[in-house]
């Protein structure tokens, strides 16, 4: 293990390391191809093995159900945006969504959706994104094609801890920030998509897992690419995928794997955003958290510090002096401001220590 600057960067993420050196060490001849994966063909028998080893790691990984397809996309979480309403508003007639507005990224989801039909937001407007609106407060239209939430908001750091119930509505998420974080039960959705540059992978895939009986209704206006029976029924290859992205998110769910699965994940993610919550906490108010207890999320840690509205200078003090000691990436959104930690799968317990001794280290110089 080589010592690097720890990352606690939203997204593109930490990889593990010993993804980083096996991808390094396959780089310039992958197996007995002779070449890179960088330079195979995608319909190569080498290149098969590879989509379909991904593919099988991820169905083990999230038990998925055989009546369930799982893709590889390009466009990212935000062209799933576009792709969710333009393959699935159009199940019912009236052309209408359901939405739940929990943060920046449900926000966007909801506005592209406009684009092509009726949205509900199901709950009363948040004027900051801090917390899950009660479900008693949700009104649920059961005409509705779709219910979409987004399962944890990387930016305010929002997390549901539990499932929503639509009352047999078909249910679509947003995982990209807390995808293999925690078990999850594919059965209960229609749709999960997810970015792979968080929790599984670098930049450029987006894995979309969907229930069969939802492909095959596409607005007329659905680009083909996006439309997800024709990439279904293709095996993600109608076109060129973005096979180099493909290749890592491999390496990195067989990581997944060999540390323990989802399950593991999990206890570790719990370990390590308590380590930080516990210490803001117990700050005295000097590390604030704005967000509701119940919906603090595990991947992101979002705080303010030196006051509840955050003391500028103080936070840049605080980003600084975590660079000094090799910590990076730890400045909240520009949207929001503050410090934020992302603790995503790759991050370690001992990484999120050393943040943590920093954080009380700081917390004694200052208060
Ligand atoms: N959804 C969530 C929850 C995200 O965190 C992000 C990116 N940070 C996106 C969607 C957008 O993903 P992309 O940049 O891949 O379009």
């Amino acid at each position: 293990e080589q010592k690097r600057t720890i990352n606690f960067g939203a997204g593109p993420a930490k990889l593990p390391q010993s993804v980083l050196l096996q991808a390094q060490q396959e780089f310039v001849k992958y197996s007995n191809s002779g070449i890179s994966v960088l330079e195979m063909s995608h319909r190569s028998s080498d290149f098969s093995n590879i989509i379909e080893k991904t593919q099988c790691l991820l169905r083990e990984l999230l038990n998925i159900p055989d009546n369930y397809k799982v893709m590889f996309l390009q466009g990212g979480g935000s062209g799933q945006f576009s792709a969710v309403p333009l393959n699935l508003i159009g199940l019912k007639g009236d052309r209408c969504a359901d939405y739940l507005v929990t943060g920046t990224w449900s926000a966007k989801a909801a506005k592209e959706a406009e684009k092509y039909g009726k949205v509900n937001i199901v709950h009363p407007k948040l004027d900051r994104y801090t917390k899950i609106p009660d479900p008693s407060s949700w009104t649920l239209n059961p005409s509705a094609s779709y219910v979409y939430y987004c399962s944890n908001e990387t930016v305010h750091g929002v997390e549901y801890n539990f499932t929503p119930e639509t009352n047999g509505v078909v249910l679509v998420s947003d995982m990209s920030s807390n995808f293999l974080s925690r078990p999850v039960d594919v059965s209960k959705f229609g749709l999960i998509f997810a970015g792979a540059q968080k929790n599984v992978g670098c930049a450029g895939v987006t894995v979309v897992i969907i229930r069969e009986d939802l492909l095959g209704h596409s607005l007329k206006e659905c680009p083909i690419v996006l439309d997800y029976k024709v990439q279904a029924d293709m095996n993600s290859l109608y076109n060129t995928p973005p096979c180099f992205s493909i290749y890592i998110m491999g390496l990195v769910l067989q990581w997944i794997k060999n540390n323990g699965g989802s399950a593991v994940m999990e206890t570790l993610n719990k370990q390590k955003s308590a380590m930080i919550y516990d210490i803001i906490d117990a700050s005295n108010g000097f590390y604030v958290c704005p967000v509701d207890e119940v919906c603090r999320s595990r991947m992101n840690v979002p705080f303010r510090v030196g006051k509840k509205d955050g003391d500028e200078a103080l936070e840049k003090e605080f980003v600084d002096g975590a660079a000094k000691r090799g910590m990076i990436a730890l400045k909240g959104h520009r949207s929001v401001g503050g410090i934020r930690a992302s603790l995503y799968n790759a991050v370690t317990l001992e990484d999120t220590e050393v943040l943590a001794a920093y954080m009380k280290e700081f917390l004694k110089e200052h208060q």
